[in-house]
């Protein structure tokens, strides 16, 4: 008997969701959970309803990036409600366990979970869900670029040769299941001194500006490191939301209006 043809795993939408975008790197540290929340924000800001969904299991980080912890609400049949916070409805795997417990997990038992944490949560009317995704290129997270019903892709990567090798990865990752990728960020681009006033270029600068170049993906723009993105980010108070006036929140603003 012949086998049957391997075909393309269907990707039903999310009923109310009207774009699904992820935000990945293809290494951690990278800052890639500070750059989603921002950039979730700053889409709010920009006046759509936003969502955000941590697909980051093994270690969630939204929960404190948005201050936000409790456990959600079982609502309408076996629908979870989402947590809220600055206005953004958001769903973590940190709000389902506790968050000493490691999650000791394989590939099979991730897809399901972010499955559920996309599909049994009641979004409600959304214009953009941003996924905050695991990093790396492994099973899961290509499962999951196959899975859900993405828009767009957005890769985050320090200016340092080797994230922006990792990143290619990344961008490879989204390109092989046909998802679009629409830019790299490039996060702790510069440091501005807040004491000598100068700006020094820590993890060396351009570097993602020239690979967008020559992998032929849009450059969405520089992020500097600053203590103040790191205070607010610990603080769960992101800088788009306690600093509006300041200018990385402009930034971040910025590049929420080009996705
Ligand atoms: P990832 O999600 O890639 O693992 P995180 O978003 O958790 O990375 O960031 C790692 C650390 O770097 C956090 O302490 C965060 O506050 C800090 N960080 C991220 N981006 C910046 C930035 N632009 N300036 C200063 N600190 C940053």
């Amino acid at each position: 008997q012949p086998a049957p043809e391997e075909k393309a795993p269907a990707k039903p939408g999310v009923p109310g969701i009207r774009h699904i975008i992820a935000v990945a790197s293809g290494k951690g540290g990278v800052g890639k959970s500070t750059t989603t929340a921002n950039l979730a924000l700053a889409i709010a800001a920009n006046g759509r309803k936003v969502g955000v969904l941590d697909a980051d299991i093994y270690g969630p980080s939204i929960p404190r990036l948005f201050k936000v912890s409790g456990r959600p609400e079982q609502v309408s049949g076996r629908l979870m409600k989402p947590l809220e916070s600055y206005g953004v409805k958001v769903m973590s795997m940190g709000f389902l366990v506790e968050e000493e417990t490691p999650m000791i997990w394989r590939g099979p038992m991730v897809i399901s979970a972010l499955t559920q944490m996309l599909r049994e949560v009641a979004w409600g009317e959304l214009d953009v869900l941003v996924v905050d995704m695991p990093p790396g290129t492994g099973d899961a997270q290509l499962t999951m670029a196959q899975q859900v019903p993405l828009a767009g892709a957005v890769i985050v990567s320090t200016p340092q040769d080797l994230a922006l090798i990792d990143a290619r990865k990344g961008l490879n990752m989204f390109r092989r299941v046909d998802v679009p990728v629409l830019g790299i960020i490039e996060n702790m681009s510069y440091f501005l001194c807040p004491d000598c006033g100068g700006r020094h270029d820590i993890f060396g600068h351009g570097g993602a500006r020239a690979e967008a170049e020559r992998l032929g993906v849009p450059f969405l723009g520089e992020i500097p490191l600053t203590m103040k993105i790191r205070e607010t980010s610990d603080a769960g108070t992101p800088v788009v939301v306690s600093d509006p006036d300041s200018e990385v929140a402009a930034v971040y603003r910025n590049i929420g209006a080009k996705v």
